[in-house]
């Protein structure tokens, strides 16, 4: 099978990471004969740079054309505003947010999995997690509070009752589209979706529960249920392993996927993937740029090598092919293989070339 995917390296290590990255799609392609054409392509601060804009036309055009999109990270250092004076107000940042909307991508997963090799990086008691969790959160990525109209209001004759609004917006279609994402996904996992919301009080909850009820019925082999949000945050730190899909809105999913990220240890560890519509599909790790390791060959490259994985199985349909990058990061680390943010005592410190590296070697050499 041919697959055309658009690199989108970026800034800081995004480079280095995606390196690795793409060697894997190699030797993916090699062993179960697939011809991945891959292209380079600019965004963030590099595209700034050269382009004198954080997304160029021919960036969009080309992601537009590909079958799937591989995102390093965009951003410089957070403590130094380089763009403060751009005469059209572009940001590096600006470029990640409007390739999301050109590609319509509204679902946004982020599997939240702490192997057992890195347990004792989990901030919660083994009774609680065990050694290992495996958790997708499904969150809506385009529409809710985020996107909803703001506005401020100022009262002239007493300042104290000026006020500012957000309206939380959501369309039937918006909450099917992505309901429907979640419960497809689930059909790949455990068959188990817990719906998160806060329908107590908000009547967007509500819709979100009668669209529930009628999505669930095109899927009867899912288990469901509905959560509320403030429930589902004490759960996941009380009883993580309860859940297999969360399916939540953008704000209750922007919370809930970093307190369930927390979980797992490292940031360097998590993959990530926005969906729309079609096949197409944006991957990328969860982390940024961190510029205060770029260049040093020690950023870990494991959540870009994870975002392989899900591109495969997502984009693709290559069950088989994400399994074998995913046995082999489990492998790697089985064998002691750590980069610096992971290490601990007694394990073997590698670099990113060298986490790169070993991993590739299990994809070749595993049954
Ligand atoms: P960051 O995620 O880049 O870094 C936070 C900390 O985690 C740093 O100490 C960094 O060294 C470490 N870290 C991150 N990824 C790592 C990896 N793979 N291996 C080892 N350590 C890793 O967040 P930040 O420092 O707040 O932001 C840096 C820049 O990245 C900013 O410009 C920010 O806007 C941008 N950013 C981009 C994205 C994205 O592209 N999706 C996301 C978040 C932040």
């Amino acid at each position: 099978m041919t697959k055309r995917i658009v690199i989108l390296p970026g800034d800081g290590i995004g480079p280095e990471i995606i390196m690795q990255a793409v060697m894997v799609l190699h030797e993916i392609g090699d062993k179960f004969d697939h011809g991945f054409i891959i292209d380079e392509q600019m965004i963030g601060e590099v595209a700034l740079e050269t382009e004198n804009c954080s997304l160029p036309d021919k960036t969009i055009e080309k992601c537009k054309q590909a079958d799937a999109v591989l995102l390093g990270a965009v951003g410089g250092d957070p403590n130094i505003n380089r763009w403060a004076d751009h005469p059209t107000g572009d940001r590096p940042e600006k470029g990640l947010l409007k390739i999301r909307k050109e590609l319509n991508l509204f679902s946004n997963l982020r599997p939240a999995i702490l192997y057992p090799e890195l347990s004792q990086a989990c901030p919660l008691k083994e009774s609680i997690v065990g050694d290992s969790m495996d958790i997708m959160i499904v969150r809506e990525l385009t529409s809710g509070i985020y996107f909803g109209k703001k506005s401020r209001f100022t009262d002239e004759e007493n300042d104290e009752y000026s006020y500012a609004t957000d309206e939380m917006f959501y369309s039937k279609q918006e909450i099917r589209r992505i309901l429907k994402t979640g419960f497809e996904i689930a059909m790949k996992r455990n068959k188990n979706v817990v719906v998160v919301d806060k329908a107590n009080v908000l009547e967007t909850s509500k819709l979100w529960r009668e669209i529930t009820t009628e999505v669930a019925k095109d899927f009867p082999n899912i288990k469901y249920s509905h959560m509320y949000v403030d429930n589902a945050a004490m759960q996941l730190v009380v009883n993580p392993k309860q859940f297999d899909v969360i399916i939540t809105t953008n704000m209750f999913g922007d919370i809930l996927s970093d307190e369930a990220s927390m979980i797992t240890g490292s940031i360097g560890m998590l993959p990530s993937a926005s969906l729309g519509e079609t096949k197409l599909g944006l991957y990328e790790p969860s982390h940024g740029s961190a510029p205060d390791i770029a260049g040093e060959d020690i950023a870990n490259p494991i959540a870009t090598i994870l975002s392989v994985a899900m591109m495969c199985r997502y984009s693709f349909d290559m069950e088989k092919e994400a399994q074998a990058i995913e046995t082999a990061v489990k492998n790697v680390l089985a064998e002691g293989y750590r980069t610096k943010d992971i290490f601990t005592e007694g394990c073997k410190l590698v670099g990113t070339t060298e986490m790169g590296e070993a991993i590739c070697e299990r994809i070749i050499n595993n049954e």
